[in-house]
């Protein structure tokens, strides 16, 4: 006789087209949610949820507004005293497609190649719809589900979750719970499910070098005077190696998570594709470090904008003033003001040519370190075995994730499962954003048995 699980998992195979079908109807609506003319979008598109969930079988099934905000949907169903309760977290809204060169309608579904293409297919609507197809089919196989489960899929988390943390204070019932599943990351390969443990944080600051109270000739003043421009490009230039990256600031990783993220696919290949590189131009060399800890570990520099003249603004003269804008990739467990006060050290000291330096602090977002502790996590693996063959592999995200940073906050004691349904190719927030239907078919089979493996941990 075939365990019960793995025949949940043979009734949500058997109606993969049907879950296909309905993730293809919630694609169809607009729902961006930094263009206030989607606005009603989101909402309709909040209210076919909560009536589909209620249809489902969920209890509570409704519509959160609060005020200034748009809306988040949260249900459900929870008829197992005693079992653990499971929180799973998903957003509704999408990124805007405006100017983007899609290849087919981005709101108009399309399957290709083993890819399902449209805005949001893989980000966020195959999230958490993949748990709502392993929900289905435990009730219309068993009747009931193995652990007590509530959903609250948001509305705003693509202009930032600016009022989650409202909505977790207005309705704090909804997330009440043991175990968050937060389904909205990436896989480092179609092959390899991720565990996303790590984000890096956000520092930006403007800094300016001035000297002269207006541009003076630099062929009657050249050699006698300093010079802005030139002694913003030599601060700039401390802060990195000779390869260019941050040398400010480096984190010591735990060398066991250094030799499994040398599992992650990051080949010089994929970078160079994925970044596009341009015939010629290899990848940074990692040195002793792996490829994944320096995209997710260690901090790192771009430039923003710079006062520099562009061209057709030629003169030869010896500018004023010289400003950048510098953003900063904090590192995971390190903090903004940590590498901040690193930052302005190095460029407050010795100022180039003895230029007035003056720096201005602006945006920042706190990084997340996470380590998985207790039995969830091998709960986690046991079911990604089932489904994908292989645990979850510990992985980082370069970005900075707000809502993720808001669950670190206020529940950073419970577990927090950070996965998804994204692979390399996805392009989420791109044009031809797509996801791999066999990965949406491993993760509807990986949650069946999440489902179960999380129902037997002890509650509380
Ligand atoms: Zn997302």
């Amino acid at each position: 006789m075939t365990e019960i699980p793995a025949r949940v998992a043979e009734r949500a195979d058997a109606a993969f087209e049907k879950t296909v079908a309905r993730l293809v109807e919630y694609l169809r609506i607009p729902a961006i949610s930094c263009e206030p003319e989607h606005a009603e979008d989101v909402r309709k598109l909040a209210g076919q949820i909560r009536g589909d969930l209620e249809a489902l079988g969920f209890e509570k099934a409704r519509v959160l507004e609060l005020e200034d905000a748009l809306p988040s949907v949260a249900a459900e169903r929870c008829h197992k005293p005693g079992a653990p309760t499971i929180l799973i977290y998903g957003h509704l809204d999408l990124q805007p497609v405006a100017g983007e060169p899609w290849s087919t309608p981005p709101h108009e579904a399309v399957e290709r190649e083993g890819r399902l293409f449209a805005r949001g297919s893989a980000d966020d609507m195959g999230g958490w719809v993949s748990h709502l197809a392993a929900i289905e089919a435990w009730l219309e196989e068993v009747g009931e589900l193995p652990c007590n489960v509530k959903l609250f899929i948001e509305g705003e988390e693509e202009i930032g979750s600016p009022n989650l943390e409202r909505f977790m204070d207005a309705y704090p019932d909804a997330f009440a719970s043991d175990v968050m599943v937060l389904t909205d990351c990436e896989n480092p390969s179609v092959d390899i499910p991720g565990l996303t443990i790590s984000l890096r944080g956000l520092l930006e600051l403007e800094v300016t070098c001035e000297a002269l109270a207006s541009d003076v000739h630099s062929g009657l003043w050249g050699n006698a005077v300093p010079d802005p421009q030139v002694a913003l490009i030599k601060l700039i230039a401390r802060l990195v190696d000779d390869d260019g990256r941050l040398r400010l600031g480096r984190q010591e990783v735990d060398p066991a998570w250094r030799e499994a993220s040398r599992e992650v696919p990051l080949s010089d290949a994929i970078i160079s594709e994925g970044a596009r590189l341009v015939e010629g131009v290899k990848p940074l060399p990692p040195h002793e470090r792996s490829m994944a800890e320096w995209m997710w570990r260690q901090p790192a520099m771009t430039i923003l904008s710079t006062t520099m003249p562009a061209p057709g603004r030629e003169k030869n003269a010896i500018r004023g003033k010289a400003s950048a804008k510098l953003s900063f990739r904090v590192a995971p467990g390190q903090t903004p003001d940590e590498l901040y006060a690193l930052v302005e050290a190095e460029l407050t000291r010795d100022a180039p040519g003895g230029v007035k330096v003056t720096l201005v602090r602006q945006t920042e977002a706190e990084s997340w370190l996470y380590e998985p502790k207790g039995p969830a996590f091998p709960a986690a693996d046991r079911a990604y075995e089932k489904a994908w063959g292989k645990p979850l592999l510990p992985i980082g995200v370069g970005g900075t994730i707000p809502f993720v940073a808001m669950f670190g906050r206020r529940f950073g004691d419970l577990p927090l499962i950070l996965n998804g349904v994204m692979d390399p190719k996805t392009g989420a927030h791109g044009p031809d954003e797509s996801m791999d239907l066999e990965v949406f078919r491993k993760a509807i089979r990986a949650n069946v048995y999440l489902l179960d493996e999380l129902a037997r941990l002890d509650a509380g």
